[in-house]
């Protein structure tokens, strides 16, 4: 349908828009967008004031703004929600460290509009090899190449974890229905009839159709509705960025190298074109722990690995500093959607590292859910019902052989004799084959019945 250009109000920018006004559509929650080519041919500008008029144009508090809380927000702002996000940070950002990204993340990115943003600053891996840390033989050798691509549509890479995060931002800034709100820390939410109120911790109350909590694994949104406990691994890990010049040239590879030891495993790849390289090294603690995040110690860190292989133990020598997660997880559970308030990404199923899919399925959840808003024409409660349908068996499959893995990556005794000949011999495709449930996902196929 077309709309006739119209005379704007004054000042030129203004004039502009308007007299370039091509195309119009509705949204899924009859949000009207106005199609204009006078801005870029990639952009769409949502008039406010328009989108206001339509009093069915749901609105959406998402808590927090990490990768989970910016895909929720990008998600739902195309299918026309608007959508305000309240972070406890003083500013948006992520932690100085690397992540690894499947190719379902890729086709999250994509899904979101993000996809060639996120694909310019990933590194494009050619393997992904696992070592034995005792005597430094091969366990496995998964080609990430030409064929990998072509199996799943899309590469298996690894990238800062600032880098997807702008990413995201660039995307929300973009996006005219999000509102980002820095320093406010969700305590309380209470649903009332058709409206939700999220009150801070200056008692400062925001008022939307629906809230979702993507306030990570220690998530309020969560005690308040589900009030779990979680599950302390013992396992911690220790995390580092290296620069490229301080890194052997003899320890270099373009490939996620995971060193597995009995107790223990190490893990390394480069960042950022290879300037710089991730190290992430994790161990069974001797002491008991409590789920925290604090500043490591060399020391700590070197009384681990002491029977491993020279090379692989070279990587705990290498930060000038370290971070230290001990980490957790919890239960995986079948409800995680209360009303007009759900949960998304490590608020709703925190998991351990091991099979690197936390922020992956981060990724997916928020497609899902902007899938669901679509499919449901805006009506949130039937959305979140539908998005958590969706979503509670794979994330919680995720979680289970997460826990699985860690077992496969720190074996030792007979186990360990075990692990090193499960993939003996294995073709690439025999690989894909097992990998296709996890790395098979698409955004098109991602909603339940
Ligand atoms: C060692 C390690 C390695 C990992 N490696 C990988 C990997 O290789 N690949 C992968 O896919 N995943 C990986 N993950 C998992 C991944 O980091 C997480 O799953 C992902 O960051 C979850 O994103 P999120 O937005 O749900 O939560 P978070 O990243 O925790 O973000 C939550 C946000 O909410 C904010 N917040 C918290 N409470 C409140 C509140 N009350 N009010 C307002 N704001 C609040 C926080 O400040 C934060 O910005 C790894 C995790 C660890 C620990």
């Amino acid at each position: 349908m077309r709309a006739r250009a119209g005379d704007g109000p004054e000042g030129r920018n203004h004039q502009c828009v308007f007299a370039a006004i091509i195309d119009y559509e509705m949204l899924p929650c009859n949000a009207l967008v106005l199609r204009c080519d006078a801005i870029d041919a990639n952009r769409t500008l949502t008039l406010n004031a328009l989108a206001r008029a339509s009093s069915s144009t749901p609105s959406v508090l998402v808590c927090g703004g990490g990768i989970g809380g910016l895909a929720a927000a990008l998600a739902l702002a195309r299918q026309g929600v608007r959508v305000k996000v309240l972070e406890q940070a003083q500013e948006l950002g992520e932690i100085g460290a690397g992540v690894q990204l499947g190719p379902n993340a890729f086709s999250a990115f994509d899904a979101l509009g993000i996809g060639a943003r996120a694909r310019g600053r990933a590194v494009y891996t050619d393997r992904l090899m696992l070592l034995d840390a005792l005597d430094g033989s091969e366990i496995a050798n998964v080609p990430l190449g030409d064929a990998f691509r072509a199996r799943f549509g899309n590469p298996y890479a690894v990238i800062h974890r600032a880098d997807i995060h702008l990413s995201l931002l660039e995307g929300v800034q973009a996006n005219g229905r999000i509102e980002l709100e820095t320093s406010a820390r969700v305590e309380r939410i209470e649903q009332n009839g058709d409206r939700v109120t999220v009150t801070d911790q200056r008692q400062r109350s925001f008022e939307a159709d629906a809230v979702i909590g993507c306030d990570g694994g220690k998530s309020v949104v969560r005690q308040q509705y589900v009030g779990d406990n979680a599950r302390v691994s013992g396992h911690v890990v220790y995390r580092a960025v290296v620069d490229e010049a301080e890194f052997p040239v003899e320890l270099k590879q373009n490939a996620p190298v995971v060193w597995c030891g009995p107790n223990c495993h190490l893990v390394q790849y480069p960042l950022r074109g290879g300037q710089q390289y991730n190290v992430v090294v994790t161990f069974h603690s001797r002491q008991s722990e409590t789920w925290s995040v604090t500043d490591g110690s060399q020391e700590e860190v070197l009384s681990y690995f002491t029977d491993i292989v020279p090379q692989a133990r070279r990587l705990l020598s290498l930060p000038k500093s370290w971070r230290r997660w001990a980490t957790a997880d919890r239960e995986p559970i079948e409800q995680w959607t209360f009303g007009r308030a759900t949960l998304l990404g490590d608020a709703a199923h925190p998991m351990l590292q091991y099979l690197a899919q936390g922020a992956c399925m981060a990724l997916e959840d928020s497609v899902t859910l902007g899938e669901a808003v679509r499919a449901s024409n805006g009506d949130m409660v039937a959305a979140f019902e539908r998005y958590q349908r969706s979503r509670v068996a794979r994330t919680a499959r995720v979680l289970l052989m997460t826990r699985e893995m860690g077992r496969i990556y720190h074996a030792k005794g007979v186990e360990r004799l075990v692990r090193n000949e499960l993939w003996k011999g294995r073709t690439p495709e025999r690989f894909y084959d097992a990998l296709e449930w996890l790395y098979g996902w698409k955004p098109d196929r991602c909603l339940a019945d």
